[in-house]
């Protein structure tokens, strides 16, 4: 099973790739979380990609493409890939059809997540994630149990993203509308886009997803 998820920053598609990862065993490949870990790696796609990622504008279609490529390399062929904010442009559409098809896979289906743009940036600015493993939260919508603790491995030191600001946030949500909202009729027309309630509650959202998987 191979499956996209679509939507805007915010729209919640980590949190719910989080979620099948636990529930299903499939593999989540974020081009921004690899994007952020080369930039603390200071690799050479991570020099490139740092101030074109603090501004909140995209990072070249090749890049991105070539980091989803090896990740597919590093998976068992037989493990599910969710797609988490990849692809952003109708050439990353185009390109990972080419990557889908060269490893023998096929894309099942293309969720898209339904939000309400206002609620974006209150979304945007409570996000901050584990230090340690990683699990998202949000200072309103989802906090941890005991406060200060991860839930998952006990972590008790956090961090935000530095792009997680409102002014970065309208230029993620700009290019979101220019770039990657075009690329749902490309998906529209081979019968594969489902559309799920983004705005409703996080454990509502999954329960939505795991019933189209189910099909
Ligand atoms: P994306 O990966 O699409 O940018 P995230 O999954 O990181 O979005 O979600 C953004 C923030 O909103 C996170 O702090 C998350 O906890 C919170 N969130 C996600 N889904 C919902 C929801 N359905 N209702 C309320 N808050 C949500
Ligand atoms: P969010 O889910 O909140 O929109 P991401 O973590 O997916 O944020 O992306 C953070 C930043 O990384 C983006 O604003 C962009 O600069 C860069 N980025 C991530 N994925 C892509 C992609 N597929 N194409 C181009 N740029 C990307
Ligand atoms: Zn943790």
């Amino acid at each position: 099973m191979n499956i996209i998820l679509l939507g805007p920053p915010g729209a919640g598609k980590g949190t719910q790739a989080q979620r099948l990862v636990e529930a299903r065993g499939m593999r989540q490949l974020s081009t921004g979380d690899m994007l952020r870990a080369a930039v603390k790696a200071g690799t050479p796609t991570g020099l490139q990609a740092k101030a074109v990622m603090e501004r909140g504008e995209l990072v070249s279609d090749e890049i991105v493409s070539a980091l989803i490529g090896e990740e597919l390399d590093s998976m068992g062929a037989d493990t599910g890939a969710i797609f988490d904010g990849y692809p952003r442009t109708a050439a990353q559409a185009a390109a990972l059809d080419g990557i889908l098809a060269q490893r023998g896979r096929n894309l099942d289906h293309v969720i898209e997540l339904d939000v309400n743009e206002d609620a974006l940036v209150e979304r945007i600015t409570g996000r901050f994630t584990c230090a340690n493993c990683g699990k998202g939260y949000h200072d309103k919508f989802e906090q941890t149990k005991v406060p200060g603790v991860c839930d998952k491995c006990g972590s008790t030191e956090f961090k935000r993203r530095p792009d997680d600001n409102e002014e970065t946030v309208r230029t993620r949500m700009a290019e979101y509308r220019a770039k990657t909202a075009p690329i749902l009729p490309i998906y529209d027309a081979r019968g594969i886009v489902v559309q799920v309630d983004g705005m409703a509650d996080i454990d509502l959202v999954t329960k939505a997803i795991e019933s189209i998987l189910a099909n």
